[in-house]
């Protein structure tokens, strides 16, 4: 075994919301390790659509630069698809605080979005231990000792122990693990599964992102960076099972499931058909869940949680990343220099949920009453007929979301000390 490292802070996970957090600890002048399963670049199931009110945040993540470079078209119309229904509204833009300059949200794929943000907290002095997966955390006097372990066929006994007062777990939702801050692994019928694609060639107009229903599931179409357009969506688990059980009836022989969902998008939304007809497939379908929506614990057993591990609202809102991206940086702002002790971690802790639900609370809510629309039985038939007769609520259903509300903090953030100096 090596030698035990010393931390402020060992953040498990570099996704929007790890990389964020630990780069704004790292500001502060803590001493901040990240922990990465997976080798980067690497793609994931995401829409990869952000909203514009981020573009202030990211320019303090030290990417804004580099985003408005690489993003995707500005997005500013909102569609609905389904069925041979098309319909379409203007997005709401910011319009006020630092996002207003930017005015509307892009795309970009999440190969070079966390790239970028990992690379952007290394630059800020966090140290990177990848591809390394964090396997457990024990308590070690009145800091966490966190197991590590190289990924990639390298043996188990290269494990390394790092040792910190702040545990941040943002391991995402989607995958069960020892951790005790990790989701116990359970399947229903019910639950949504994952499912996205990038194609070259399509021809979805650059600046329209659809809401895409069909039965069992809902999804978004939108174009992202370098003329790929980022295709995906959720599907209830016993559908999906159906729907590939008919296929090899009428096909014999294997059937994938995501090519079960390709189909099964393509029979039922004649938006999605068109938009794809001319399209390639531009690297391989890619699988993910179930999601796990809602609200959870930000902060639990002495560990603090961002991104998807702390909440998830349903993706039909395209919302994930900005609460990612905000729920790391609210984080960084409650820790402040106040993290060397169990009770002020505590307090951090408490301080932290409430600012997280005040700022998220609403849009996972409105998140879950959309998907409950989409996925109940007769629900794009009714969603259609509220959005044809009033398309207006497509420009109010993304409001609600979130995609106009100003990330706080960002004008009085100081750099505080580390903890341990
Ligand atoms: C179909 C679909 C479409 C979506 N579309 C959008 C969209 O358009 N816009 C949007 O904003 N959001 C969207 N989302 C949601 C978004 O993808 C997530 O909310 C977001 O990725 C959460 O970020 P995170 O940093 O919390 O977790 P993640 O992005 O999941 O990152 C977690 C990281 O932790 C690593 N990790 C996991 N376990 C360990 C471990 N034990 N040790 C070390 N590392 C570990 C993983 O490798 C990963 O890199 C969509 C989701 C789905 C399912």
């Amino acid at each position: 075994m090596r030698q035990p490292s010393t931390h402020d802070a060992i953040v498990i996970g570099g996704g929007p919301a790890g990389t964020s957090a630990a780069l704004a600890l790292a500001r502060r002048g803590w001493a901040v390790a990240i922990v990465e399963k997976s080798a980067f670049p690497r793609r994931k199931v995401c829409g990869e659509y952000i909203s514009a009110s981020n573009l202030a945040l990211l320019d303090r993540l030290d990417i804004g630069g580099a985003w408005r470079a690489e993003a995707g078209p500005e997005i500013r119309r909102v569609g609905f698809f389904s069925g041979d229904t098309s319909i379409e509204a203007p997005m709401p833009g910011a319009r006020s605080g630092p996002a207003a300059r930017d005015g509307f949200g892009r795309a970009l794929g999440r190969d070079i979005l966390d790239t970028l943000l990992l690379d952007a907290a290394r630059s800020a002095g966090t140290q990177i231990f990848q591809p390394c997966r964090a396997v457990a955390i024990e308590r070690d006097g009145d800091r966490h000792a966190v197991r590590i372990e190289a990924t990639g066929g390298k043996s188990p006994d290269e494990a390394t122990i790092l040792r910190a007062p702040v545990i941040v777990a943002a391991h995402g939702s989607w995958e069960p693990g020892p951790l005790p801050s990790q989701l116990e692994k359970k399947s229903r019928a019910s639950d949504l599964l994952g499912f996205k694609a990038h194609f070259t060639g399509s021809s979805l107009a650059p600046d329209l992102m659809p809401l895409l229903m069909f039965p069992g599931g809902y999804g978004g179409m939108v174009v992202a960076d370098h003329g790929r357009m980022s295709i995906s969506c959720c599907i209830r688990r016993d559908v999906l099972t159906r729907l590939r059980d008919s296929l090899v009836r009428e096909r014999g022989g294997h059937v994938s499931a995501a090519e079960a969902v390709e189909h099964h998008i393509m029979a039922t939304c004649r938006g999605a058909r068109q938009a794809l007809e001319q399209a390639r497939l531009d690297g391989p379908w890619l699988a993910a869940g179930p999601i796990r929506p809602g609200i959870r614990a930000g902060y639990r057993q002495d560990i603090f949680r961002v991104g998807n591990a702390a909440g998830e609202s349903h993706p039909i809102i395209a919302e994930g990343i900005s609460m990612a991206l905000q729920s790391g940086w609210l984080l960084a702002l409650e820790l402040g220099a106040a993290a060397s002790g169990q009770a002020e971690r505590e307090a951090a802790g408490k301080r932290y949920e409430a600012a997280w639900r005040g700022l998220f609370s609403t849009r996972v809510l409105a998140a879950e009453a959309i998907a409950r629309m989409a996925l109940g039985r007769g629900g794009a038939a009714l969603t259609e007929a509220v959005v044809r007769y009033f398309p207006q609520t497509l420009t109010l259903g993304a409001r609600i979301s979130g995609k106009t509300k100003p990330v706080p903090g960002l004008a009085d953030a100081r750099p505080r000390p580390s903890p341990l100096s």
